[in-house]
């Protein structure tokens, strides 16, 4: 297939403007969707009241007449013939358009109609005037640089050039019984649509698209792993376990103990482990990781613990080290900051055996890395396939047990479908002693308030997060207002305290060394965008403050405010939100995350389950598991009986599809 740079009309500029939103190929870029649609319906003169929103095309009759005014301000006023009347045109500020704005043009006027002086005070004049009487325009996330027009002219010159070789992941059978088009026509009417109802349509077409292959994936993954019998079967010197649990500080929860033995009957089977392990922020998920590794190492086989970011790897490695220290077991730590020479001593001592733990990146089970023999994996929150199909792992003919933590708690039905190919082991309750976060929503108008519980928790030596308000379209007013947050706070609390930023196009280095200060209480008002990393601990944050709270998923608050309560004084957590009340209230109230996402799924509205930092095989283009779950389980059924009805071998698009599994990472 062709590259993104031999689309007509992207250059290296647009090209790496292209990337930075995270479109890298012609595929990444024709499934660009339009986040919404500006509907431009055309509007009679006659029925629109007076001070509304008025949409109207017509031909310009009169030679504006341009006005201009101190401070480089200017104004026009032409006449309009509609097919409703005439009227009169007002526009400030436009006397760039007045070349074009010639008597006998077409144009379509968005603007507010005053009645009694026949009058439009435009705030737009659009000069492409389409036949039919509806117009629709696509709206992108863009980035600067690179508009919402530029966007729309690449995919459509993509389309016109590439759009046969773009593949098309819904087999014939389905695609003539749900009378769905193809996918190239499909993505031409996504991107230029003539009416509401097409839209719709296509949409269905394509969400159902990613469904079917997602749980094509998650049927064929399940599929394979009930064929393994290869798993390692260990058996579990029990003695030694009571012991090790006698010894921790706090006696296990019911549901901790259960994980447990729901672990070990993995262990001791035949069957590969590929298990996922969820539970609320804070019930204690990592202590029964910690426990099955060293089950894992008793048994004479290596561990390695994958963490996402730097930070909680290092977090991870001085709890398992503190919490294995009297054992004398090696265990060592693989991050980006390790030396060269460091590096290759862990990768001697993986390779030989003399390294029983380590804990690292994902860069823990790439191809260069050899063990001696890995008995487990253990991730936190991501690559979720990647890690059990990585059938290359250079292992001694090992296949490790796969074990996942996942602090994001799923309604069981949801559960099983989604991870269909998994078993899963919840815990649920809480282990004793954890303080309930005292909840509240707040107004904009009432940041003084805000401001003011701000500064008795700093007074009396604590620290806080903020999270900054989120802007949709582009990333760099992202930044100002995070900016604009900071100086704020710092006006509202003098030199005192100190205040830094984190945001999600940092440099990693750049963030850790921001979240390390936190951690050491060098920072004391932590502002971020969504990035606060998931897992870290800082017992001495008392107050998580989350601006345009009403634009999260009940879930995703529920996890920020999974940050503070960590140690032993009261937290608390403020959404600062001026709409949407009703629902945010509930966080108020509700303290459990299976019940928060229980509504967050029944709410609709701008729930995630599956935010942005979740694995990225959750991250659909166009489909939604809560709000197209209908179709999910359509798709499920559909794939599920293409996968057990086709040979692989004559079917083309089955190989492709199990090749675009094997390619996750
Ligand atoms: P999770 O990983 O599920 O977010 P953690 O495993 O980090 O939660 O546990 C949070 C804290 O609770 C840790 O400090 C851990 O040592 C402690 N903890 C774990 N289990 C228990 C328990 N049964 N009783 C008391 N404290 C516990
Ligand atoms: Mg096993």
């Amino acid at each position: 297939m062709a590259e993104l740079k031999d689309v007509k009309g992207i250059g290296p500029k647009s090209l790496s403007l292209l990337n930075k939103i995270g479109i890298n190929t012609i595929e990444d870029l024709v499934t660009h969707y339009p986040f919404r649609y500006d509907v431009l319906q055309r509007d009679d003169l006659s029925k629109v009241a007076d001070g509304e929103k008025i949409v109207i095309d017509g031909k310009i009759e009169s030679i504006p007449v341009l006005m201009r005014f101190k401070a480089g301000l200017n104004k026009m006023n032409f006449r309009l013939v509609t097919s409703s009347g005439i009227v009169g045109v007002s526009i400030f500020n436009r006397a760039f358009l007045k070349s074009k704005l010639l008597v006998g043009t077409d144009v379509i006027v968005i603007g507010k109609l005053d009645k009694s002086k026949n009058v439009i005070t435009a705030s737009d004049i659009k000069l492409d005037v389409l036949s039919n009487k509806v117009k629709i325009e696509p709206i992108y996330h863009c980035t600067s640089g690179l508009t919402n027009k530029n966007i729309s002219t690449y995919i459509n010159m993509a389309l016109l050039m590439y759009g046969r070789e773009i593949a098309d992941y819904i087999p014939l059978e389905y695609q003539e019984k749900y009378n769905f088009v193809n996918k190239r026509t499909a993505l031409n009417i996504i991107h230029n649509p003539s009416t509401v109802e097409k839209i719709k349509e296509v949409t269905i077409r394509l969400k159902y698209e990613e469904l079917f292959q997602f749980m094509f994936k998650i049927n064929y993954l399940k599929q394979q792993n009930k064929k393994e019998k290869n798993g390692l079967v260990r058996s579990i010197d029990r003695k030694k376990l009571e012991e090790f649990v006698k010894k921790l500080p706090f006696a296990l929860t019911m549901d901790q103990k259960n994980a447990i033995e729901e672990i070990i009957g993995d262990l001791e089977s035949s069957h590969r482990m590929n298990r996922l392990l969820q539970g609320d922020v804070g019930s204690g998920k990592t202590i029964v990781a910690f426990i099955t590794m060293y089950l894992n190492y008793l048994c004479g086989y290596q561990s390695a613990l994958m963490a996402p970011t730097e930070i909680l790897v290092n977090q991870h490695y001085s709890n398992l080290v503190g919490f294995l220290k009297e054992f004398n077991i090696n265990v060592a730590l693989l991050t980006g900051s390790t030396s060269k020479k460091e590096k290759n001593e862990i990768y001697k001592g993986l390779q030989d055996g003399t390294i029983q733990m380590v804990v690292g990146t994902h860069a823990l089970i790439q191809d260069e890395v050899v063990y001696h023999n890995l008995g487990l994996v253990i991730t936190d929150e991501q690559h979720r396939f990647g890690v059990h199909q990585r059938a290359n792992l250079q292992n001694k003919g090992i296949k490790p047990d796969v074990l996942y933590m996942s602090a994001t708690p799923i309604p069981r039905t949801y559960a099983l479908t989604i991870f269909g190919d998994m078993d899963v082991s919840t815990i649920k309750e809480r282990p004793k002693g954890r303080q309930k976060i005292d909840t509240v929503v707040k107004k904009t108008t009432e940041i003084t308030e805000v401001l003011e519980m701000m500064y008795k928790e700093l007074k009396k030596g604590h620290q806080i997060y903020v999270i900054a308000p989120l802007i949709e379209e582009s990333e760099n007013s992202d930044l100002t207002t995070v900016n604009e947050l900071k100086e704020q706070m710092k006006l509202a609390f003098k030199e005192k305290y100190r205040i830094d930023i984190v945001h999600g196009k940092m440099a990693s280095g750049a963030k850790d060394l921001i979240m390390e200060q936190f951690k050491n209480n060098e920072v004391q008002i932590l502002i971020s965008t969504t990035v606060v990393e998931v897992g870290v601990d800082v017992p001495n944050a008392t107050v998580m403050v989350i601006f345009d709270a009403d634009r999260f998923g009940l879930s995703t608050l529920h996890q920020l405010r999974g940050r503070v309560g960590r140690g032993s004084s009261k937290s608390q957590c403020i959404l600062i939100s001026d709409s949407d009340t009703k629902r945010l209230k509930i966080m108020e109230v509700e303290d459990d995350g299976f019940a928060i996402s229980e509504e967050d799924f029944k709410l609709r509205g701008h729930g995630d389950l599956f935010g942005t930092k979740q694995s990225g095989d959750m991250a659909f283009k166009i489909a939604s598991i809560k709000n197209d779950y209908k179709i999910l389980l359509q798709a499920k059924k559909d794939s599920k009986k293409y996968l057990e009805d086709k040979e692989t071998d004559s079917d083309l698009l089955k190989k492709d599809l199990i090749q675009s599994i094997m390619k996750i990472d």
